[in-house]
């Protein structure tokens, strides 16, 4: 079968530091460790496990900063390789799993938890915190915390991958696979909108407004009864989406303080050598990118006792804020197969309860998708999606051209 493989390579990684943000085009053309592949199709001969057809495989922050070597090595423990990257898919299963039978369409939850690896269900697992995880390193999968980041599974940006039955949530017939492939950061939304405790009429502030940002000021929303949301945008598109999915202001990144100050009458502060932060401000914040502009941006503009949500991949930032503001940091990492702030429903459950949005069937329209073949324009487009206006892009393996 085909597939795009990345492969590891300190010498990449080190020049996907170094050039993978600036110069976005120049690491997708030559420095990123990625190829596309005929290798033999996964196969994992254990109970519960299915052969799936990817249809469409979403590109998403955290592959971006894996391939551009934006990640922490920390990460290097917990995949294996060589990987075929792709951790949101849906797809057709090809063999009958337990219940499901084959040709059934389904989105796939990538954490390979305990279940899963065939080990006996971890104190996370057994509470349903299955993104808590204990045992992505071990039983019967090489090590990797989801789909997508392990050498076993295959991932979505291949013809084919496996999965097993505790991953895998029935599409409805009536969504397109576009809409299909936003449900997975649809559920981490939720998870993180769940995580940040919004109490009634509490001021957030939501740090970036990609597909992670987007979905998140939707999430907070809907499962909320937060008062104001300003979002930081950069881009026309990202500001229309922004209100459209329920944003009160939206600011831009250089104006985010001014902004806060004037939503909460917190005090600016301005040092001679380093960034502004306010003293008062926001209740909780939620850093949807990950870069350290962002992550300081979250941290800066939050109230004494206040939350501060990682939604993004982090780069180490300035934590002076945490100490002396005593925030309480929270980290949101993939999703809970029983979410305690929901009563124990699912992520996946509520995320497929969502999508009647109009709003997210804009976004869904919008998904642009490429053959395996053009993965370069791909990455690139993914690097740029917010300046081009595109919140989504993904490959449809089954394209020829
Ligand atoms: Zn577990």
């Amino acid at each position: 079968m085909l597939a795009l493989e990345m492969f590891r390579s300190l010498p990449r990684h080190v020049a996907g530091k170094a050039v993978g943000a600036r110069m976005p085009g120049v690491l997708s053309g030559y420095a990123a460790p990625l190829r596309l592949v005929t290798i033999d199709q996964p196969h994992v001969a254990k109970p519960g496990w299915a052969r799936l057809r990817s249809r469409l495989s979403g590109i998403c922050g955290s592959d971006l900063g894996a391939l551009s070597g934006r990640s922490s090595l920390y990460f290097s423990g917990l995949v294996s390789m060589p990987l075929v990257p792709g951790h949101e898919v849906v797809a057709e299963l090809l063999d009958d799993c337990e219940d499901l039978s084959a040709g059934s369409r389904v989105v796939v939850d990538p954490i390979l938890r305990c279940q899963a690896r065939g080990v006996a269900s971890c104190e996370s697992c057994r509470a349903g915190a299955t993104n808590r995880c204990d045992r992505v390193t071990v039983g019967h999968l090489s090590p990797g915390l989801q789909t997508g980041f392990c050498a076993d599974t295959g991932g979505g940006w291949g013809e084919i991958l496996v999965a097993h039955r505790s991953q895998l949530h029935v599409v409805p017939d009536t969504f397109s696979d576009e809409q299909a492939i936003l449900v997975e950061p649809l559920a981490c939304a939720v998870h993180t909108a769940l995580r940040a405790q919004v109490g009634a009429n509490d001021k957030v502030l939501v740090s970036g407004a990609g597909s992670v940002g987007l979905l998140t000021t939707f999430a907070l929303r809907e499962l909320t009864d937060g008062g104001e949301i300003t979002v930081v945008a950069k881009h026309p598109r990202q500001r229309e989406l922004a209100r459209a999915f329920g944003a009160t202001d939206v600011v831009a990144p250089d104006h985010v303080l001014r902004g806060v100050r004037r939503a909460t009458g917190a005090f600016q502060v301005e040092p001679d050598y380093s960034r502004p932060f306010l003293l008062g401000g926001v209740d909780v914040a939620v850093d949807a990118v990950g870069s350290r502009e962002s992550l300081e941006t979250a941290l800066h503009a939050t109230r004494a006792g206040g939350r501060v949500v990682l939604s993004g991949m982090p780069v180490p930032a300035d934590l002076s804020a945490a100490w002396f503001r005593e925030l309480e940091v929270v980290g949101s990492y993939g999703s809970a197969e029983r979410e305690p702030g929901a009563g124990g429903r699912g992520a996946f459950d509520i995320a497929l309860d969502l999508m009647d949005s109009s709003a997210v069937q804009d976004v869904a329209a919008s998904v642009a998708s490429y053959p395996l073949h053009r993965w370069r324009e791909a990455l690139d487009h993914a690097h740029s999606a917010g300046r081009l206006g595109t919140v989504k892009v993904a490959f449809d393996p089954r394209r020829s051209a």
